[in-house]
């Protein structure tokens, strides 16, 4: 019989193949063009990268294309631009159909050693005998499976001649029917389909399976590790008996488990679903886990390495709480965002003692714990707006706020106390009238306010419109019955990915998992911005938005948002300042 690396060493299939590749560790991310990268495919990308890393070895990024109708070129382009952004250099940029004119000869070389057979069998024919297999514990060959290899090596120059319509014919391997892995059932090799291809145009009408191209290529790049997630497990059997047909380099393939992260999902299905019906502003809307959507929210890339390298690579099924990656963005951003002030709902206050007319500038660091970093300035007014939840009618013990009579400090500025409150007719409090404390002689531990001032006499400060989310999804695992015990739902349920499964029986018009969708996911606020704020990001203008990164001051962390025009910034809340705010 045939050796399956397994009952091999993988110590000496390692010694024997980097002799051969004179001591290089090749490592793989093999993504289909089909979609754009979420984080699921970031630990990936960062666990094979990192492998060879480890190794002082290379890693291909190579585009594992052999569907035409469901790859593109913008996938194509935003695949690399996502791994480059990631910090990742690919040794090579390859693509499985730059391997099709040495694919199709070894295809015509399985033909010729009896290992394949040209069958017109539909797929729901051969999806047939395949139930009736499992069903009946007997197999039903195709009645092509015999065919002679001349009758073969003739029909499938038909099939690439374009001589069948697709679907009329494919070319399938002989496998071995009565093997207990439904993947040893003479898996189809090659089928025909009439569409251009987005690296390769229209030479070809016949395309590899993904079973029949993904060995292949890892062996003729000579991977040492093919790494994959652990729903291709029960494909090893079909890889590893190809190569052994073909008389070719077998890899060391192993299995780790998917990330699946809480209260979202990412299976491709679901994302073009939450895009096509309007959900989300689009694949990079920043409440998604795509790459695109958590770097517009302002994700550095090293936070989602970062994230990566903490949860690690195992075979466990694992859901992992978002709060680890905001973790993650918080330890680094906290050091380095530069500080600005907002104030999102503005309580207007008169400083009865500032000189009218007046205009000075407050100093403050861009970052406090750093002084390296430098400083900005602020104007500071007689008219100043403060946050409107930062003011109560009736103090009380546990409130570090503004109260009538009660002082605080402005920050950066002067202490500040309350003279009188201006009500309306309805007792809304449309104005305060307070006095600073020129020399800030009282220390003031607590109550620290942001606010924001007018930056000339009459004029009202700079509006910018921020963008606040939350969670997508109400549930931690959307579409599923909710329990707070994890571990216990993950017991009952294999890991294949979000229930992709149960979707494709779920034909309702709506799905389970939508019903889950929170509605308060986005408010758009337009707040007061600090003059430093709205200067510094318009002079980022060369600068990817995703780089203008500043935490508001008892806001949040932000970043701004590609919809911004110099007349008109918008940013975007990365974060909220603690973990105890997540939401
Ligand atoms: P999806 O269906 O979620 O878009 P996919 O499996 O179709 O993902 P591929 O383009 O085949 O995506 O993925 C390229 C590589 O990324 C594969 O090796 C795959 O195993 C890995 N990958 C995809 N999703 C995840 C995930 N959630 N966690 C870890 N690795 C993943
Ligand atoms: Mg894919
Ligand atoms: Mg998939």
């Amino acid at each position: 019989g045939r050796m399956l690396p397994d009952a091999m060493n993988t110590k000496e299939i390692y010694a024997k193949h980097l002799k051969r590749t004179k001591g290089t560790f090749y490592t793989r991310f093999p993504p289909e063009p089909n979609g754009f990268l979420h984080i699921g495919h970031a630990k990936s990308i960062n666990f094979n990268f990192g492998l060879a890393k480890r190794k002082d070895g290379k890693t291909y990024l190579r585009y594992d294309d052999t569907n035409p109708i469901v790859e593109k070129g913008v996938y194509i382009d935003s695949i690399r631009e996502n791994v480059t952004w990631l910090g990742f250099t690919p040794f090579k940029v390859t693509f499985s159909s730059d391997y099709f004119q040495e694919l199709y000869e070894l295809a015509v070389q399985m033909i010729k050693s009896g290992d394949a057979y040209v069958c017109h069998e539909t797929a729901v024919q051969i999806k047939h005998s395949r139930d009736y297999r499992r069903k009946h514990k007997k197999s039903l060959p195709s009645p092509y499976r015999n065919r002679s290899v001349e009758e073969n090596l003739e029909l499938f120059e038909r099939m690439k001649a374009g001589k069948y319509a697709a679907g009329a014919a494919t070319l399938r391997m002989k496998g071995d029917l009565d093997h207990d892995n439904p993947n040893m059932w003479d898996p189809v090799a090659y089928r025909i389909i009439f569409a251009a291809h987005p690296h390769v145009g229209d030479r070809w009408c016949i395309y590899p399976s993904y079973d029949y191209t993904h060995c292949i290529v890892d062996s003729l790049e000579d991977v040492s590790a093919s790494c994959c997630t652990l729903e291709f497990e029960n494909r090893r059997e079909s890889y590893f008996w190809l190569l052994d047909v073909l008389k070719i380099y077998k890899p060391v393939v192993w299995e780790f488990s998917r990330l699946n992260l809480e209260y979202t999902v990412l299976s491709k299905r679901r994302l073009i679903r939450l895009v096509e019906d309007h959900h989300v502003s689009g694949w990079d809307d920043p409440r998604l886990f795509t790459i695109n959507g958590v770097r517009r929210r302002g994700i550095p890339a090293k936070a989602i390495n970062n994230f990566c390298e903490k949860i690690g690579v195992s075979r466990s099924n694992n859901y992992i709480s978002p709060k680890v990656l905001n973790h993650c963005a918080r330890e680094l951003l906290d050091p380095t965002s530069i500080r600005g002030m907002c104030v999102l709902d503005p309580l207007k206050i008169t400083l009865e003692n500032y000189p009218e007319g007046k205009v000075e500038e407050i100093e403050c660091l861009n970052v406090p714990q750093n002084s390296d970093l430098g400083v900005h300035r602020d104007p500071f007014s007689r008219i100043v707006y403060i946050e409107r939840s930062d003011f109560r009618l009736v103090d009380s013990k546990s409130f570090y706020g503004l109260a009538p009579g009660k002082e605080v400090r402005l920050k950066y500025a002067y202490n500040m106390k309350c003279e009188r409150v201006i009500q309306d007719e309805s007792g809304n409090v449309s104005e305060l009238i307070c006095s600073v404390d020129f020399n800030n002689t009282n220390t003031i531990k607590h109550g620290h306010l942001h606010w924001v001032a007018q930056p000339n006499p009459g004029q009202d400060p700079p509006k910018v419109e921020l963008r606040l989310y939350e969670l997508l999804f109400k549930s931690k695992r959307p579409g599923r019955i909710n329990t707070d015990d994890s571990k216990a739902a993950d017991d009952t349920v294999p890991d294949n990915g979000e229930d992709e499964e149960n979707d494709a029986e779920d034909t309702s018009e709506t799905p389970k998992w939508l019903l889950d969708l929170n509605d308060n996911s986005l408010s758009v606020v337009n707040a007061f911005a600090s003059r430093s704020v709205v200067d510094r990001a318009a002079s980022w203008i060369d600068l990817p938005a995703w780089e203008c990164a500043f935490q508001f001051e008892r806001v949040g962390y932000f970043c701004k948002d590609p919809d911004s025009t110099p007349e008109h910034l918008v940013f975007n809340r990365t974060l909220a300042l603690r973990e105890s705010k997540d939401k």
